[in-house]
Formats: structure tokens, sequence, C-alpha cells
């Protein structure tokens, strides 16, 4: 039998990423064996019931020891701490490779702590639900998704090329960006959404009583469409916020002005403007599917 590409991977974290990627690992027999990190007990009992991994442990230096392959896959604001933790017990010649939101502050956290003879390969499958932990998880999340990997001057192209291998094989596009420009692309495509929608989703929970019970009622006004977005992980994106504050705060900055010229054009009755926007966004939507991203 073919030996798989890891022999030994170890998944920091086992929620709904890391564990998508534990799904295909299985599925395409990258991995022979697969061990999974995280805090909690029940977490790792699920993970271990779903037959994700092999083994499990709280303690991720244990977890890396030996093993080939490295993901980190926590929220981006415990790497910096669990890298310090790795560093130490990596394995000369393994891969470290993350799934983070945000790159740079993950590069700034991250590569003090990888020795010399192992290899970093930052990276962002960028797919995912509202929904999170080991169960949430299915394989087929990436496909036909965009993955984008980030290496710096220090990247080993062999590195590179066995996760951007890995990525294809869990049916991604891989392409790869520098870090500054994958965090401005991201701020306007996920960061800005989302804090518009966590925005729309707490002002209309702050309005009296009566007209709160009519906003779930009447939802599916466009409503409803925000609290799927406003629904996602209030951890992880306090972190992408937080990590992620210079692009974040340009974009909007940028949003802001435009909804103020919006917000002039309703008052002066300024119909012309508004349709002509509204029909540059339509043209948006349509190229998103053909795209195949719908
Ligand atoms: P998740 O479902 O909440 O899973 C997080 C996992 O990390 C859980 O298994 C959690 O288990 C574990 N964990 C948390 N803190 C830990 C620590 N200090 N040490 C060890 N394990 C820890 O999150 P996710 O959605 O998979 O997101 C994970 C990463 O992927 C984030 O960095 C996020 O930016 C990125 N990402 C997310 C999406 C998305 O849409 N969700 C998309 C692309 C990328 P315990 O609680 O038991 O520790």
């Amino acid at each position: 039998m073919k030996k798989p590409r890891f022999p030994r991977v170890a998944l920091i974290g086992i929620g709904l990423i890391n564990s998508s990627l534990a799904r295909v690992l299985r599925r395409e027999k990258l991995a022979g064996e697969i061990v999974a990190c995280a805090r909690r007990q029940e977490t790792l009992e699920t993970a271990l019931k779903l037959k994700l991994c092999d083994s499990v442990t709280t303690d991720p230096a244990a977890a890396v020891k030996d093993a080939d392959l490295v993901v980190l896959g926590t929220p981006i604001s415990a790497y910096g701490e669990i890298a310090k933790a790795v560093g130490p017990a990596l394995k000369p010649g393994a891969i470290v490779t993350d799934v983070g939101s945000v790159k740079q502050a993950v590069i700034r956290d991250v590569s003090p702590h990888i020795p010399a003879g192992v290899h970093f390969v930052p990276g962002h499958p960028v797919a995912g639900t509202e929904h999170s932990g080991p169960a949430a998880g299915f394989a087929e999340l990436f496909h036909d998704r965009w993955c984008i990997l980030t290496p710096t001057a220090e990247t080993d192209p062999h590195a590179l090329a066995a996760v951007t291998a890995m990525w294809k094989a869990a049916g991604m596009r891989v392409v790869t960006m520098d870090a500054e420009h994958h965090d401005l692309v991201l701020a306007i495509t996920s960061h800005l959404p989302h804090l518009i929608a966590y925005t729309v989703v707490g002002t209309a929970t702050d309005l009296e009583e009566t007209l709160e019970s009519e906003v779930i009622k009447f939802s599916a006004g466009g409503f409803r469409d925000f609290t799927r977005i406003a629904a996602s992980d209030p951890v992880m994106w306090r972190d992408i916020f937080l990590n992620n504050r210079e692009a974040v705060l340009e974009m909007l900055q940028r949003f802001s002005e435009d909804l103020t010229a919006l917000q002039r054009a309703i008052r002066w009755g300024e119909g012309q403007k508004l349709e002509d926007l509204f029909t540059r966004t339509r043209a948006v939507r349509r190229s998103i599917i053909e795209a195949k991203q719908a």
C-alpha cells in the first residue's frame, strides 16, 4: 500500500475548519495517523466519536511530537501561545500551516517560534458556515472554494507545494498572495460584511419591544439574511477585528462615506443616484453566480 503523504498529522483545534480538513485527510488517505488537540474533553470526545482522529490530547506540544504536518485551527488570538508551546517540540522537516482568517497578525505571532528546519506555510481556506465545533464540519465544505496561501520570504517551496496539493485534494482552488494584500481583500469581502450584519442585527434587537417581535415575524424581508452572518462565532470574529484592525478601519471609512452619500441621496430624493447604484450592485451578484461562488 502507498505511504500516506503525511504519516502523522497534528490538528490543533478541531472545530468547523480543522474537523472538515480531518474528514478530507481521511477521504483522500493523505494522513497515516491524526492527533487532535483542544482545551475541552468534550470537544476531544466528540472528535474521537466521529472518528476524525486516532488520538487526542489537551497538550499542543505533545500533539505535534513527531508530526509531519501541523495545522493550527483555533481562534487566532490563541496562535501565539500555541506556537510558543509547540516550537521546541516540532520535528525537523515538519510543515506547520494554519487556517486563520487574518494573515499578517498570524505571521507576526507564529513565525518567531518556528525553529530552523521547520517550514511555515500561512494559509486561509476561504470557506465556512456560521456553525462551530467538530460536529459542524463536513468534507465538502471546501469544494470549489478558494484557498489563499500567503508564503513569506522564508517559506520553503516544497512545503508550499505540499500544502497546495492538500487543499487541492480538498477540492479548493489555490492561490498565493502577499499577506498584506490578503488582509485588505478579506476586509472588504468578509470582515466588513460581518461587521455590517452584526450592526444591523444589533440595531434591530435594541428596538422597543413591540417592534422587536415584528422584526422576527417579518424577517424574510431581508433581515433574515443578515442574521445568518451575525450568528457566526463571537470569539472568532472578535479576534478577526482585533487582528485586522488597519484594513478593516480603512474599508469602514470608505463604507461610511458611501453610506453618507446614500443618506444624502435619499434625503434629497435623488432617485437616479439610488437606481444607478442598485443597478451596478446587481451586476456584481451576477458575476458571483457566473464564477460559481454563489
Ligand atoms: P471552531 O469551530 O470554534 O473551532 C475552534 C477549535 O479550537 C475548537 O476545537 C476548540 O476546542 C479549539 N480551541 C480553542 N482555543 C484553543 C486553544 N487555546 N488551544 C487548543 N485548542 C483550542 O472554529 P473554526 O470556525 O473552525 O475556526 C478556526 C480557525 O479557522 C479560526 O482561526 C478562523 O479564523 C479560521 N476560519 C474560520 C472560518 C469559518 O467560517 N468558521 C473560515 C475560514 C477560516 P475547545 O473549545 O475545546 O478548546
